[in-house]
Formats: C-alpha cells, structure tokens, sequence
C-alpha cells in the first residue's frame, strides 16, 4: 500500500555484505527480498563488498558469502567477479570515489575535523549516560578555527571527519514497509565520516556507492533504521535526491530475541551441510516476513518472482520456526526423483560408515530402503539413523522390547511365527503378508500383537516403515536370525 507509486522501471538494488564472516539467515533473507525485487521487476541485482572494516573483512568470507548466494541459485548481474558499469565492487577499491565527494562536503563546510582523543569520548559517552542522555558528540570541535586546526594537525595529532548535522528541522522519509519515518535533526549526532586511518565510515561509503552505483530501493535489514536518516542527511548536504528506503522486518528466535548463532541458527552453508534443500530453505526464508496474496506457502522460484511486491512485506518482526522448515524441506524432498536421492542417500550412509564403497552396493536395495523412509525424511542428515538397522544389527531401544518383546506368550509366539516365515516362498511382500496375516487368525491375536513384537525384534524400534516391506528388504535369512537374536 505503500509504494504504490513508486516508479517500478530501471530498478537496481544491491545487496551489501560486510565480509566479515559468513552470511546468517538474517542476511540471507536480505539478499532474497533484493533479488525477488529485482527480478520481479526486471531490474538489476548488485552485489557489493563492504570492506572498510580492514581488521576483519577477509577474502574467505567473500568466498563463503558468494558460495551461499550461489547454493541458493541467488545470481547478481554486477559484482566483484562479473564486474559492470558501475565497478569496482569492492569498497576499499573505491577510495577515489569518496575523496571526490568528501571534496564536495568539505567545500560546503558540511564537515570539521574533529581531533578528540578516544578517551575523550569514551569520558564524555560515560558522563552523558550517568544523566541518562542519549550519548552523542558534544561538538567540542565544531568550530575550530583555521589556525587551530593547523596547529593541531601540525602537532601530528590524529583526527576524524564528522558530519555536520543541521541542528533544526526533521529529517524524513517514507519507508515502503514501514510508512512514514521522522526524526528531529537536533538529536541526531555529528557522526564521522571519515575515520582516523582516513578510511570512509559504513554511513558514507554507502551513500557514495548508492549515488555512483544508481541505486533506486535500498532494501535491507530493521537494524539499519537508524542509519537512514543520517544517509539521508548526507543525500540532502550533496543536494541529490535519495533512493527509496524498505527496512525489513527482524528474524526473532522463538524466545523471540533476535535470531543469532545461540539458537542454532547458522549460515546457509552449515544448513546445506546439515541436509537441507536450498529452494526450501529459499521458500521458507521469503515467507519470513513476506506472504503472496493469497497466502500460499510452498512456492516455486518463478512462482515467488512473479508474485514479489515490497507491499506484502510485513512490518512485524518475524519468527523462526524450525519445525516448519523442516515440514517445507521434507515436502521439497518427496518431490524429488527417487534416482536423486538415492545418491545423495549413498554419500550420507559412507559418511555415517554404514557403508564402505558407494560403487559396491546393492543399489536395488538402497532405493527400495530410500523409498520406504521417503515418506518420514525431514533433512539429509537424518538418513543414516532411519534406516541403520538395514545395515547393522539393531540397536534394542529400552521401552518398546519392554512393552513389546518382554511380554508373557511373546517368545513363543515369535518361535511358532518364525516357522511360518522359513516356509514363506517367494519372500516378497504379499506372500509374507498373507502367511502371517493368515498365522494371525490362525492364533486368534489382534494384528498389533503380532506385529509390534516383530517389529522391536528386527529393527529395535517402536516405529519404522510397514512392516512386510521392511522384512522383505531385510531378506528370510536376516529376519529369521534376527527374531533369534531378540528371544535370546
Ligand atoms: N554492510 C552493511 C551490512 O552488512 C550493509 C547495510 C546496507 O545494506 O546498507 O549490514
């Protein structure tokens, strides 16, 4: 309802990683919502390296946060490695750029050297906080004069540049998720723009880059609001017109702080190495925080780019629910060929040792135990603990042998049923049903005790895929020695 009139043509937006670790699901969703707006619209996706932070931007981080974007099928049509028109992507490969426009601030007296030590301002911070005022620069070095600041500069004393923040009127802007956003420039602070190591701050190589790189929505997380109005004020100083802003609602965790490593939460890769499917983390992650119209859930990509708008885009902070994520990657898994997942099968049963070589296997079997667990499958990596008593002998969980096996009459039911399955020829499915089936009325038991008992016996568990395919894949041999086992 917001944007409305928001000219929809020439859209570029960017997504703009600080390389200082891998990406989490809070970034990532970032990277979607810009990437589904850009392709809904026919726009461009920039991706751009923000490493102005020397000390811990690093080259591996690039690496893993193109990687995930990639998994993900996230393409961007400037960058880094694609290069463009608007290039170069990587911040500390623009310092030129930022020269020319501090130039310009400098020129219109927008900025002033500040050379308070650290200490300074720590004193100064602590002091505000003990009146409880919200800490902010107190302007001690607004209005040097020329010949101070050469002396100071002269005495080699090392100093910042701060902004000049007009001290009347409000700064607004009308945000296209969360409505109208103003904020009264008396209480915003001088903030720098240009560090002591002559380095540009986040605030301002952001809004050089959004100018240089034409940037028309600048989409990104709650946790930037704050910065925006300061960006503009930088925006309104140059005298250029600011881009569109749409800051989007946090991830929370469910004791509803916001979500960080400490639930679990971790970077797309570490999801991808757990078992997940990238469109099904992409689904689920869109739907944090976006719905369609008609309030659809399992979406395919086109789907999601045909019907993208920043509109639908709620301005509540969304919650991670991981139950649901696992119900959307278990969907997305049984919609997969059954070919496909057998290998991915393989390569996590050798992981778990399950099996030696991925070359020297029954691969009949393996499908048929894959297509039976297909149905309970929530992740990869839970494959080796649903089917290990396929392939190792089966570990006895306490209450079910309990409840089931340790019951009077079971033992010698289980002696009389194994006579019956050594004469059950062939050994396929419907002929060992209907021979135990037949065993059971026979014997005058209820299904389940029968059943259950036999259950327990041969996988060690209260609860597995039916019964007679699991005997069928276990083999007459297997079963009978099994049940042998269990009474003994
Ligand atoms: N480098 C910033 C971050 O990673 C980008 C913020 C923005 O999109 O302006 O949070």
């Amino acid at each position: 309802m917001h944007n409305d009139n928001t000219n929809l043509k020439g859209v570029r937006v960017r997504f703009a990683p600080s390389p200082t670790g891998s990406l989490h699901l809070g970034n990532v969703r970032t990277a979607i919502f810009n990437w589904f707006f850009a392709r809904h619209t026919g726009g461009k996706f920039i991706l751009r390296i923000e490493d102005t932070d020397r000390e811990r931007s690093t080259p591996e981080s690039v690496s893993l946060i193109m990687e995930s974007l990639k998994w993900f099928g996230l393409d961007w049509d400037e960058g880094p490695d694609v290069g463009g028109n608007f290039g170069p992507y990587y911040q500390m490969q623009r310092l030129d750029k930022y020269k020319k426009y501090i130039d310009v601030l400098i020129k219109k007296n927008m900025v002033y050297p500040c050379f308070c030590t650290t200490e300074r301002l720590a004193e100064m911070r602590h002091q505000m906080q003990k009146q409880k005022l919200p800490p902010r620069y107190d302007g001690k070095c607004k209005n040097l004069n020329k010949e101070e600041i050469e002396r100071l500069t002269s005495q080699g004393i090392k100093h910042v540049l701060r902004f000049r923040v007009p001290t009347t009127d409000t700064t607004e802007f009308k945000d296209l998720v969360h409505g109208k956003i103003s904020i009264e420039n008396s209480i915003m602070d001088d903030f720098v723009i240009v560090k002591s190591n002559a380095g540009p701050t986040y605030n301002f190589a952001c809004v050089v880059d959004d100018i240089e790189m034409k940037i028309t929505h600048v989409i990104r997380g709650d946790d930037h609001i704050s910065n925006t109005p300061k960006q503009i004020a930088i925006y309104k100083a140059l005298g250029i017109n600011f881009p569109e802003f749409a800051h989007i609602p946090l991830i929370l965790g469910p004791d509803k702080a916001k979500l960080s490593k400490r639930h679990g939460a971790a970077s797309p890769l570490e999801y991808r190495d757990m078992g997940y499917l990238p469109h099904a983390l992409l689904n689920f992650l869109t739907l944090l925080g976006w719905a369609p119209e008609d309030n659809r859930e399992l979406m395919s990509r086109d789907e999601i780019v045909e019907s993208f708008s920043i509109e639908k885009i709620n301005d509540r902070n969304a919650v991670f629910d991981s139950q649901k994520l696992d119900w959307m990657n278990g969907v997305y898994i049984r919609k997969m060929p059954l070919e496909e997942l057998v290998n991915i099968a393989l390569v996590e049963l050798k992981k778990a040792e399950l099996i030696k070589d991925t070359k020297e296997v029954d691969i009949d079997k393996i499908s048929k135990i894959v297509a039976l667990i297909k149905e309970r499958l929530r992740k990869f990596s839970e494959i080796p603990q649903l089917v290990n008593y396929f392939f190792d002998k089966p570990v006895y969980e306490e209450k079910p042998v309990r409840k089931f096996l340790k019951k009077d009459g079971v033992s010698q039911m289980l002696q009389e049923l194994c006579k019956v399955i050594e004469e059950v020829e062939p050994f396929d499915i419907e002929t060992l049903e209907d021979a135990v089936r037949e065993f059971i009325e026979k014997k005058g038991l209820k299904a389940g005790q029968v059943i259950h008992p036999v259950r327990v016996a041969l996988t060690g568990r209260a609860a597995s895929p039916p019964i007679f395919d699991v005997m069928q894949v276990l083999g007459k041999q297997t079963c009978l020695k099994r049940i042998a086992d269990a009474l003994a």
